[in-house]
């Protein structure tokens, strides 16, 4: 199994006990490399530079998550365009974001997480990076900033895609790939995934953890009430693998591809 966690937020909190071994875990379960995400100026310079010291087994994303849109502002684009030049976190970026919309909670409000958003897409752009991308309770504005902006982007990921079969076919109608996590694994709130799998490309699909959040609520025994982490990246893509009537390793190869392409890894 060769699985590419696309989305692991190793600098949260809940890693800072045993971050190391959370990777080398990680990897020795057949999952590497892992894509660290980053949230904020300061936790994606954080992500880079831990990313870095693993050339080859981890990347890190750059960008400021629409919770934190409130505090965007010239310092946070300085920070993420500077890790562009610096050597060593230069080829560990692979992205700008997380960014986008998110009017679940609300953190930020909605006019500057718009602005905070657009930014983001113009330094993806001047960057030549695709854009990791984060929407929730927002599509009508997120689709519609994506829509006008598509000339000024690369690739894009719907991360953690939990929407419905409309949202789906407008995203693939803008060529957007799109990311799973453990989410479909809940049988609570992600059933309606269930059949939305099936539609979409085997060109475009990637797989992610979102860890320490998001644990698959159908881990066996006692492991589904712990911290999620990158490894169990393994019981997602052989339940998807499952939906789709495929082979595990099938499925980790076509999406393992997919995240080389989307992230240029192999550039
Ligand atoms: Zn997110």
């Amino acid at each position: 199994m060769a699985l590419i966690d696309i989305g692991v937020n190793l600098m949260n909190a809940a890693f800072d006990r045993d971050r190391e071994a959370v990777a080398a875990a990680a990897e020795a379960a057949g999952v590497s490399p892992l894509v660290i995400t980053g949230s904020s100026g300061e936790s994606s310079l954080r992500a880079a530079e831990y990313a870095a010291r693993c050339p080859g087994k981890l990347y890190a994303t750059a960008g400021v998550h629409p919770h934190n849109a409130r505090f965007w502002e010239a310092a946070a684009r300085e920070q993420i365009r500077s890790l562009a030049a610096r050597p060593g976190a230069a080829e560990a970026v692979v992205a700008v974001g997380e960014c986008g919309l998110d009017y679940n909670r609300d953190y930020s409000p909605r006019d500057r997480q718009r602005e905070c958003f657009e930014a983001q897409i113009d330094l993806a752009a001047e960057l030549g990076k695709p854009l990791f991308l984060h929407e929730r309770d927002a599509f009508a504005d997120f689709f519609a900033i994506l829509k006008k902006r598509r000339a000024d982007i690369c690739r894009m990921v719907v991360h953690c895609f939990t929407g419905g079969e409309g949202e789906l076919e407008a995203y693939l109608a803008l060529d957007a790939y799109i990311g799973l996590t453990g989410w479909i694994c809940d049988e609570r709130r992600g059933r309606h995934l269930i059949p939305l799998v099936k539609k979409i490309p085997p060109d475009k699909l990637l797989l992610e953890t979102d860890a320490p959040y998001l644990t698959p609520r159908n881990m066996p025994g006692r492991q589904r009430n712990g911290r999620n982490e990158p490894a169990n990246l393994v019981h997602i893509a052989a339940f998807i693998a499952g939906i789709l009537g495929k082979d595990a390793e099938t499925l980790a190869a076509e999406t393992s591809a997919n995240s080389r392409r989307f992230f240029a890894l192999d550039a």
